[in-house]
């Protein structure tokens, strides 16, 4: 029952984005899964990939399903199939500048053929120079494409897998509350997370309440902002409080997810207040 209730969503998903991507690409005549960074990396195809079989992560979280590898499997196998619907939509919906419709002209292999072969190919990202017909290299492009919507597909069950569950049941917790601190120097902010980590529960409120004295730091010195969230079990109700660190290291700021923890509060302990 829970593979077909994941199977159904990610359908939903899988036509609702082939029809969007078909009616974008109508609109601004650039088809989004084509883009890839460095010619070679599917980037567009792999989020569209991954929206396409994004109904299993919505139905994962609301039905509380865990996707076992016959649900990565229909994942990758609908993800794959959101680039066939797309070419398969364009073509059913195709009408050409006198009216007549592609299908009743050719069939659907020749219309694949022809949109791959006689493709042009756009360098730069999206508007610069057109490099002409891309005749048989429009089948590499669209084996890079394909290989993108796959890993897409694979992507939306490890971003499932990983998100976070209730020690004592098991669900998936919700994000209630967010909390940031002042910005720190990274000793006082790994001797947060250090207390943070190993803490009993009065010291991870100490250290949640303080704040550093009214103070500037150096514009472009090295420095750190942890933020706290509240996460909560939607069914037994405990309650997870998690520190990630985002540090600046002169010139960019940067998430550092090794230094990211999580600290499960026993059922009945409450930490909303220091979310206020
Ligand atoms: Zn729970």
């Amino acid at each position: 029952m829970k593979h077909i209730i994941l199977l159904i969503s990610m359908a939903i998903t899988c036509v609702l984005v082939a029809v969007a991507n078909v009616i974008i690409t109508r609109i601004i005549g650039l088809n989004f899964f084509t883009f890839k960074l460095w010619f070679v990396v599917p980037a567009g195809a792999v989020c569209v990939g991954m929206l396409g079989a994004s109904g299993a992560i919505l139905a994962a979280r609301y039905f509380n399903i865990r996707p076992t590898v016959v649900d990565a499997i229909l994942m990758v196998v609908i993800a794959a199939a959101t680039m066939g619907l797309i070419y398969f939509l364009d073509y059913t919906t195709f009408v050409l500048d006198d009216g007549r419709k592609v299908a009743d002209l050719i069939d659907f292999g020749s219309y694949v053929d022809l949109v791959l072969t006689k493709a042009h190919m756009r360098v730069g990202r999206g508007a610069g120079v057109d490099s002409g017909e891309v005749g048989q290299m429009g089948y590499a492009l669209a084996g890079i494409e394909f290989v993108g919507f796959l890993i897409g597909g694979a992507a939306t069950f490890f971003l499932i897998k990983g998100l976070w569950r209730c020690a004592e049941c098991g669900s998936y917790l919700r994000k209630l509350k967010t909390k940031k601190t002042k910005e720190l120097t990274f000793d006082e902010a790994s001797k947060i997370i250090d207390l943070f980590k190993a803490g009993n529960l009065e010291t991870v409120q100490g250290v949640m309440a303080w704040s550093p004295a009214v103070r500037t730091l150096d514009r472009n010195g090295q420095k750190a902002l942890i933020s706290f969230d509240l996460h909560g079990c939607p069914k037994c109700k405990t309650e997870v409080v998690s520190a990630k660190v985002n540090a600046f290291n002169g010139k960019e700021w940067k998430d550092v997810p090794a230094l990211t923890t999580r600290r499960d509060l026993l059922s009945g302990v409450s930490l909303r207040d220091q979310f206020a």
